[in-house]
């Protein structure tokens, strides 16, 4: 078996043999660490029987140790140029398909169900910044069936995910990470650990998919639509953020009366609801 990526040295020789030109617009810091790489395949709880979708695989290196733990992998990569270099890196591996597409076109669920006969899969990846949010929203919002979500993320996304009201970055993805899943801080992951280094500091974060939602609500589509119209505005009063919001159809008298049977303040803002809280509201005024 070929020397592993995560060896620095190894890294820089694949990248120097294919002339390979990192793209900004994508993302591409690659991990070159074998102990954070290890504390991802901890935090995923990967074992034999799993199958593991991992996002944005770069040249391989987080995938070659997925590859070793678990029982199939299948690695979605955007880059072209870096379908050849995958093809020489993974040659040791034969439980590792490579899909050359955008993950936000891929039709997860029906990868679920080619791959593991539709039981929960676990997602590992190293995730490109611009799109962390969209691809977390959408595995959960999709009904994709997952078991966890193990993600490298900016460290200032991975403190949003797990803050409750009353801290700045408490906010709609706070709400609807916890809304779906549980929440656990796997290690924080400094620059130096890449090539080329970010300019910020990174975070492994693990989302364990609740079976059932921790809070009840009638309506989940009015409730995030509340949400999200809460934190468009998160300066304004509740009252004004609702009634301001073209996705619903709110007046300010209809939060006015439903706050006043929470016992909140009229003048109160989102920022300070629990989840509890904006489920209550939905129910109150759906
Ligand atoms: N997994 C590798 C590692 O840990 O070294 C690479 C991680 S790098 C931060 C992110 C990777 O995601 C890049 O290889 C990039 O080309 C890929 N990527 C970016 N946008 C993507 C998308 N929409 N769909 C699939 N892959 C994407």
């Amino acid at each position: 078996m070929n020397e592993k990526l995560s060896n620095p040295q190894k890294t820089i020789e694949i990248i120097k043999k294919y002339d390979f030109v990192f793209q900004k617009k994508y993302g591409q810091n690659f991990l070159i660490d074998a102990h954070v790489l290890d504390k991802i395949i901890d935090a995923a709880e990967i074992g034999p029987d799993d199958f593991v979708l991992e996002i944005g695989p770069g040249i391989g290196t987080l995938t070659q140790y997925l590859a070793e733990s678990a029982r199939e992998v299948t690695a979605v990569e955007i880059d072209s140029h870096l379908i050849p270099i995958l093809e020489e890196t993974l040659q040791d591996y034969d439980n590792v398909t490579v899909l050359n597409e955008d993950i936000l076109k891929v039709d997860m669920a029906e990868l679920a169900r080619q791959k593991n006969k539709g039981k929960p899969i676990k997602v590992v990846a190293n995730l490109p910044y611009y799109i962390t949010t969209p691809i977390i929203m959408g595995l959960f919002e999709s009904h994709v069936p997952i078991d966890n979500i193990t993600v490298m993320v900016q460290k200032e996304v991975a403190e949003r995910m797990q803050v409750g009201p009353g801290t700045k970055d408490y906010g709609a993805l706070s709400l609807a990470v916890q809304y779906y899943a549980k929440p656990y801080l796997a290690a924080n992951v400094p620059p130096n650990c890449f090539i080329p280094r970010p300019k910020v500091g990174s975070a492994v974060i693990r989302l364990t998919k609740y079976q059932e939602p921790p809070v009840q609500v009638k309506d989940e589509r009015l409730m995030f639509r509340l949400i999200r119209a809460s934190f468009n505005q998160r300066r304004k009063t509740l009252q004004n953020s609702l009634s301001n919001s073209p996705e619903l159809n709110i007046t300010k008298a209809q939060t006015a009366e439903a706050l006043e049977k929470m016992g909140l303040p009229a003048a109160v803002r989102g920022e300070k609801l629990t989840l509890e809280q904006f489920a209550r509201l939905s129910d109150l005024l759906s």
